[in-house]
């Protein structure tokens, strides 16, 4: 899953690009809303954290323009005790919305639920054949045994599991799973896809000859 936070607070943008790192996202930044924007229209993100207070165009702005071409589902950080900004948020496109100073593990809990509405699957948990994905715990079980997966690994079997009827192409899992800040050594999709398969089984991930991938039964 790839996420764009855009916050103009250079600390709290680090720190949530961090936070949300070791949570197993990608995660690209913007410093401003142009740049925001930018990236927005550029990539396709599984969702984006925007903040409201923007030098140059605002979190509003950025929403509105934006939901002119995609949908991508945004969580907009607001003001604390501001029902106008939250209204505003909301009546712009927003998909949730969240007040400064935010509580880390709400606003995780709020990011995975975006995601998961976004790709139809309110669930939190889903089953595939002998292995079971549990979105919030970041956890997979084969025959009810935890089995230990990378955050990358996890990314990875998460995304397929989330859009089950779907086969992504590679250059796709690409852009979902790897940030602009990757370095070569941890894009190894193939890499990662083998990992996976030894350890949930080898028909959990399939390959669609000349498509890509999709989720498979473990
Ligand atoms: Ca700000």
């Amino acid at each position: 899953m790839r996420l764009l936070v855009v916050e103009d607070e250079p600390d709290l943008l680090s720190s949530l690009a961090s936070v949300l790192r070791e949570e197993g996202y990608a995660v690209d930044e913007a410093e401003d809303g142009e740049m925001g924007l930018q990236k927005a229209l550029w990539t396709d993100y599984d969702a984006i954290v925007l903040d409201v207070m923007l030098p140059g165009i605002n979190g509003f702005q950025v929403i509105e323009r934006l939901r002119v071409r995609k949908k991508t589902p945004v969580l907009l950080l607001t003001a604390r005790d501001q029902s106008s900004d939250r209204v505003r948020g909301l009546d712009s496109g927003a998909d949730d919305y969240l007040p400064k100073p935010y509580d880390l593990p709400e606003l995780l809990a709020r990011i995975r639920a975006l995601i998961r509405r976004s790709a139809g699957h309110p669930s939190a948990t889903a089953q595939f054949g002998r292995v079971t994905i549990d979105f919030n715990a970041h956890r997979a079980t084969l025959d009810g045994r935890e089995i230990a997966l990378t955050a990358r690994e996890f990314a990875l079997v998460g995304m397929l599991a989330q859009h089950r009827d779907r086969v992504f192409t590679r250059a796709q899992l690409y852009e979902h799973l790897f940030d602009e800040s990757d370095d070569s050594s941890s894009n190894l999709l193939d890499v990662h896809v083998s990992n996976i398969r030894k350890k949930l089984g080898k028909n959990i991930i399939v390959t669609r000859r000349g498509l890509g991938y999709g989720i498979g039964c473990g």
